[in-house]
């Protein structure tokens, strides 16, 4: 796919960040090109435009830059899925391992009402762990989980096994 191939032209490979023997892929080329932003937030959003989606849940804090555009294209509100600590009410919240390091995440227990159909985004599937818990997340806080999109796919870490569960969609593969 041409468009997919653009988008991958512009993503910069840094060696060893944040820590020695990781090949950090950096979407901020990508960012600061207006069509090619916009295009991808458009081909992340694509596979569940015909869906009957609610609210896009977003991972702070690279989920959040792309969450906002795909949101608008499928006419869902937003629901941003915070680390620890930064969500001023009530929450739920989820333990879990990354390619480098632990977090918690969290979101506010009254978010959306029972039933509601959420898409989760992320800038970025690895391990699956990130997301794993942004799904326990939605599902503890009484929504259902229809899909999953990401703009890159790390395929060999095989995080898909990890989400068989759900629909999920990248834009990009390495
Ligand atoms: P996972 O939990 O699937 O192992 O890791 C995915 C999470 O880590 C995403 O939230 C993503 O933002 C971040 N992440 C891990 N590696 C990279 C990377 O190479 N580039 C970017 N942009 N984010 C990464």
């Amino acid at each position: 796919n041409k468009n997919a191939e653009l988008i991958k032209s512009v993503i910069a490979d840094v060696p060893d960040f944040p820590v020695k023997g990781i090949l950090f892929r950096d979407i901020t080329p990508l960012l600061a090109d207006n069509r090619l932003y916009r295009l991808a937030s458009e081909m992340m959003a694509e596979p569940f435009r015909d869906r009957p989606i609610d609210y896009v849940a977003c991972v702070e804090s690279r989920g959040f830059i792309f969450g906002g555009l795909i949101a608008e294209h499928l006419g869902a509100g937003f629901i941003p899925i915070r680390k620890k600590g930064k969500l001023p009410r009530e929450t739920v919240s989820e333990d879990y391992g990354l390619e480098y390091g632990k977090d918690t995440i969290e979101v506010h227990t009254d978010a959306f009402s029972k039933g509601k159909h959420v898409l989760i985004v992320d800038d970025l599937l690895a391990t699956g762990g990130t997301v794993q818990a942004a799904a326990k997340l939605v599902e503890r806080a009484g929504g259902v989980v229809s899909g999953m999109t990401f703009l890159i796919e790390l395929s060999e870490l095989n995080g898909k096994e990890l989400i068989s569960e759900y629909n999920y969609a990248s834009v990009i593969k390495y």
